[in-house]
């Protein structure tokens, strides 16, 4: 029998993530129109504290990917997202595309995301999350340069490895899918129609547990403006419940997971 490659034999890993991305979710489309904003706005206001409380009676300590902007405009909201124990990780300014920026450009705005952070914080974020998981060719080294210690975006395997050596230091990555996001299926633009949440639940849980057989990580990445509505954070009590439940599933935030993986390597 070959060693289990998580803690306390455990034989899978999953995180649930969240995206606080509030208003810049929508500034970044270029819109400034004040219905659509107050979308985001529900996240902060009504979808964040509900998901503290259903994390905080599971005991799940998770990681949020916030804005610098966001940071700013709602302190009090990052204020309690660190009083649960969890992780806050940089996510950019406003939600910009990183890939469509200029070299001078992504390192100022890293570097104002990881001071933002910092200083709201209390704590240097460890993890890099790029708004709408589109990164450069350079963002990988850049983060490695910048002391970071992993990245979740990219979508090439179901569990977490090393990315080549930068100025000696090797960042994890912690993958991520679209799949296991709330954004494609319920996210709604105008543009199409919003799924029913029953059949994105069931679609959820059987990614679950196929990713928990394969020894892997379920890295589920959910937005309070869109699993806040009360029809979806039921499936998030779900999925919760299916986690817990579910045998020899470690469930832990991403840097305890980058830290498992660098050690075991
Ligand atoms: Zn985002």
């Amino acid at each position: 029998m070959t060693a289990p490659v998580w803690p306390d034999g455990a034989r899978a890993a999953c995180a649930f993530t969240f995206d606080l991305d509030a208003d810049t979710l929508w500034m970044a489309r270029g819109i400034s129109e004040p219905v659509t904003l107050s979308q985001g706005r529900f996240g902060v206001l009504e979808g964040l504290p509900r998901i503290l409380e259903l994390l905080g009676r599971a005991a799940i300590r998770s990681s949020f990917f916030v804005p610098a902007w966001v940071v700013e405009r709602y302190p009090e909201a990052v204020a309690s997202i660190v009083a649960g124990g969890h992780e806050v990780g940089a996510h950019g300014d406003v939600h910009e595309r990183v890939s469509d920026l200029d070299p001078a450009q992504e390192e100022k705005i890293l570097v104002r995301s990881v001071e933002v952070v910092t200083r709201h914080t209390g704590r240097r974020p460890r993890g890099y999350r790029a708004p709408a998981w589109q990164i450069s060719e350079r963002t990988i080294a850049l983060l490695a340069r910048h002391g970071f210690d992993y990245s979740s975006n990219m979508m090439d395997r179901l569990t977490p490895y090393l990315h080549p050596e930068v100025d000696g230091r090797r960042l994890v990555e912690v993958p991520v899918s679209w799949v296991l996001d709330d954004a494609p299926f319920f996210l709604f633009t105008g543009q199409r129609s919003i799924q029913p949440p029953g059949p994105v639940l069931d679609g959820w849980l059987e990614e679950f547990d196929g990713i928990s057989e394969t020894g892997g990580v379920a890295t589920f990445t959910f937005h309070p403006q869109i699993i806040g509505r009360p029809s979806r954070l039921a499936c998030l009590r779900r999925l919760v419940e299916r986690a817990r439940r579910t045998p020899g599933v470690w469930i832990a935030r991403l840097d305890e997971i980058s830290d498992h993986w660098r050690t075991r390597v």
